[in-house]
């Protein structure tokens, strides 16, 4: 499996929570603050009241190193073979970290698991958050650069996230054209909430390399239309909308409307600490909601790899390991 759309600080599990948590005594966090068990459902506005919770309980450098090193093993150990993770860098005046420290944790975090020899290639794309603005959005573009080019190939892209209501699309274009002329790949959260068609209009014009959500895309002809025409592939996170609440129910949920339009689609995480889950429940949730066979599982799975932001080597690489997998998978 392929996971494009992972939150480092979403992704963290209950192990590691309770091991992070056990460091800080003096933090007060209530049960079910850091994630939705099976059956509950929250606000998406309660959602991100949960990344500030868990943004406290990762304020040091080291919780950072270790939640990566961890985050990864764990994709590993679920059979994801290629991870794009993405996380936002952060300042915490408190510990003395800095934005440009906590992606050296990052980055550290994922040269120690390759020296694991972790049967997992990783790569990383540093978020925008909307809810920072966009003197923070340049700064953040900057130091995406600054790795990409100190990190051989790890650093391979840029993120717009953050609650959707905060800010406008309009205010991350001249980050996001920057990243784009320095060679970043774009991945952009787009209409996760209704009535974004303006926003997301003068978003798809940059254009994005691929979509995040797109909850409610299908809902304008227009949209639809733009994303069909550069075939944009979509980033779909099933357990995370249904949680979130932004999708009623699984059998409504968008990727029926573009998996029948034939669209490239890419099943992903989204949040797996957050959200309880792990990439092999959302292929098995994808699967048994929109009955598809084994062969198209596997395909969605072999189609993911057109979608990668590392190179085509790379590329070439998986579509090999891939076929040879194949008798063994159907
Ligand atoms: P981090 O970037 O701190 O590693 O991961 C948590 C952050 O990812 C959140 O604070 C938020 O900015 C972003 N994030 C996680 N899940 C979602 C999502 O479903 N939608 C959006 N728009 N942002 C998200």
């Amino acid at each position: 499996m392929k996971e494009l759309h992972a939150h480092l600080n979403g992704s963290i599990s209950s192990d590691t929570m309770k091991r992070l948590m056990a460091q800080k005594p003096d933090l007060q966090i209530p049960n079910g603050m850091t994630m939705i068990e099976k059956g509950k459902k929250r606000r998406l506005e309660e959602c991100f009241q949960m990344f500030q919770i868990i943004h406290q309980i990762t304020s040091r450098t080291e919780d950072i190193l270790m939640v990566t090193k961890d985050v990864v093993r764990e994709f590993a150990a679920d059979g994801v073979k290629y991870l794009e993770l993405r996380s936002t860098p952060r300042d915490e005046n408190a510990t003395g970290m800095t934005k440009r420290s906590y992606l050296e944790a990052v980055l550290e975090g994922i040269r120690q698991c390759n020296e694991e020899e972790l049967d997992i290639e990783v790569r990383f794309l540093v978020s925008v958050d909307r809810r920072a603005g966009s003197t923070v959005a340049k700064q953040t573009v900057k130091l995406a650069e600054d790795f990409q080019l100190s990190t051989d190939g790890v650093v391979v892209g840029v993120d717009l996230s953050g609650n959707p209501t905060a800010g406008h699309g309009r205010d991350f274009l001249e980050a996001l054209t920057e990243a784009r002329r320095a060679g970043l790949r774009l991945s952009l959260h787009l209409s996760e909430i209704p009535n974004r068609e303006e926003e997301t209009k003068l978003l798809l014009d940059l254009p994005p390399d691929r979509i995040g959500h797109g909850t409610f895309l299908h809902s304008s002809r227009e949209l639809v239309e733009l994303v069909k025409q550069n075939r944009t592939p979509l980033e779909l996170c099933l357990t995370s909308n249904l949680k979130g609440q932004t999708t009623p129910s699984s059998d409504q949920h968008h990727f029926g409307f573009w998996y029948r339009m034939d669209h490239p689609v890419v099943i992903c995480t989204d949040d797996k600490g957050v959200f309880a889950t792990d990439l092999s429940q959302e292929y098995q949730l994808a699967a048994d909601t929109f009955q598809l066979s084994k062969e198209q599982v596997w395909n969605l799975s072999y189609e993911a790899i057109d979608h990668i932001f590392a190179s085509s080597r790379t590329k070439t690489a998986l579509k090999e390991r891939w076929q040879a997998l194949k008798p063994s998978m159907l």
